[in-house]
């Protein structure tokens, strides 16, 4: 079994608290794409974990955790987050921990671009994590990317690094008059956090198409969600990477066919960090409440998230992108508070209702239709199976469920491992 956990919305919907959950059942976790701009929150018997780059299954000790070809990582980020859960006692080892030797090195200067550009932008800013996401992920399209496995070749390594901090200098000191970088301090900061990583450091391609021959459950866990996806999301106000389930077999080196099932994490409202179309925003008093019921600030970089109702069209659309087959609904518990909860059933597009994600400045122009269903106004935080939910909580799954067109299996009442049911009918 291949299976994808992915996003349906804008992120944060919960992934790694269901990857953590689900790959009980699974011998490989693996993440695809994206880098330390992912929060994934987990909360089990041994406490609480922000992970930004290390696959979720890392809190299982026998889940081998893979971080794919895909991937841009930070290992300065990366060293210091092992470092942290190593003396939470969790372990880490070249056996449960694969790095891909053609993942690209998310570096210093890719940072110092992310953040010149974000103070350029002004009010015009993207909202970016600043964690040099974009820059990385653009230098390795222009084939200017150094990978995890040029650190086993240093001689190679040490010029290759002089030429591209040479070239990478036109831009960071001759277009935005910053400091130039110094291919030396690059080189030695690559050896500084890569040398400790190099026993993690293989061919994870060949490592997991082997693993698919020993029939072994393999996992594959998304950054962000369907709506910040490059090609699919509301771009530009995209992350750089592929977020959807399409991607995992590119983002780890299997064959796509391989994939067998994928599961969509959505959000039983609707949250989202950084700038661009929003159309189910809520403001003041009732986007305060929300926030406060749902502790909506990033896990990444503890930014107040925009919140809003659920949103059928977004989530529609999102459903439809991943090519989910089943779906967690999580946070449930945090409308409680709620008499009535609202819902945006459709957009409103120049005076057109449509139940379509539209696209460009249709998307702009968009205005919530909002319907609203009863609440069940009651703590359901401890309900572990269907038939403890109140009849309201029911017709609210059921009522988004049929809105969406795709099975809700899993409902998620916690952040804690156990706080989950799984609907039967
Ligand atoms: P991810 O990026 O998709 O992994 O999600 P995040 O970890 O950024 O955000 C989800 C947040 O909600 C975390 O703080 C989780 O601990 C928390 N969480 C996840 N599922 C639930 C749930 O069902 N109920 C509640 N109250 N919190 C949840
Ligand atoms: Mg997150």
């Amino acid at each position: 079994m291949l299976t994808a956990i992915v996003g349906i919305n804008w992120g944060d919907e919960g992934k790694g608290r269901m990857v953590d959950l689900l790959s009980k059942d699974y011998d490989v976790v693996c993440r695809y794409q994206g880098g330390n701009n992912a929060g994934h929150t987990v909360i089990n018997d041994s406490g609480k974990f922000i992970l930004n780059l290390l696959p979720s299954g890392i809190l299982r000790p026998e889940v081998v955790n893979i971080m794919g070809n895909g991937m841009v990582i930070d290992i300065e980020h990366l060293y210091g987050e092992m470092e942290k859960l190593k003396a939470s006692g969790i372990k880490i080892t070249p056996d449960n921990l694969k790095i891909s030797d053609r993942a690209i090195i998310c570096l210093p200067y890719h940072v110092k671009q992310d953040v010149l550009e974000e103070e350029r932008l002004k009010d015009m800013k993207f909202g970016s994590t600043r964690r040099g996401i974009a820059p990385v992920y653009g230098d390795k399209y222009l084939k200017k990317g150094i990978r995890l496995g040029d650190l086993f070749n240093k001689e190679s390594l040490k010029s290759q690094v002089e030429q591209i901090v040479e070239w990478k200098n036109l831009l960071i000191a001759g277009g935005y008059k910053s400091v130039p970088f110094k291919g030396e301090d690059i080189y030695n900061w690559i050896l500084k956090y890569g040398t400790c990583l190099e026993e993690y450091i293989t061919d994870t391609g060949i490592y997991l198409n082997k693993a698919i021959k020993e029939g072994k459950k393999i996992m594959f866990e998304a950054q962000l969600g369907a709506l910040r996806d490059i090609d699919f999301g509301i771009y530009p106000y995209t992350s750089s990477s592929s977020t959807i389930a399409a991607y995992a077999p590119i983002g780890t080196g299997i064959p796509g066919k391989k994939l067998t099932n994928t599961i969509g994490i959505m959000k039983a409202y609707s949250s989202c960090v950084g700038e661009g179309p929003f159309t189910s925003e809520m403001f003041g008093e009732e986007a305060e409440a929300l926030r406060e019921a749902g502790g909506e600030y990033g896990a990444a970089t503890g930014r107040p998230r925009r919140v809003g109702p659920f949103d059928v069209v977004a989530s529609k659309y999102g459903v439809t992108v991943q090519g989910a087959d089943d779906l967690a609904l999580t946070k449930l518990d945090v409308m409680s508070y709620m008499k009535k909860v609202p819902v945006v059933t459709g957009y409103n597009v120049n005076g057109n209702i449509t139940t379509e994600f539209p696209v460009g400045e249709d998307l702009n122009n968009a205005t919530p239709v909002i319907e609203y269903v009863d609440g069940w106004n009651c703590d359901i935080s401890s309900c572990r199976k269907q038939s403890d939910l109140p009849e309201a909580a029911l017709n609210y799954i059921k009522y988004i469920e049929e809105k969406v067109g795709c099975p809700i299996k899993y409902v998620s009442v916690g952040a804690d491992r156990e706080a989950y049911l799984i609907m039967e009918n």
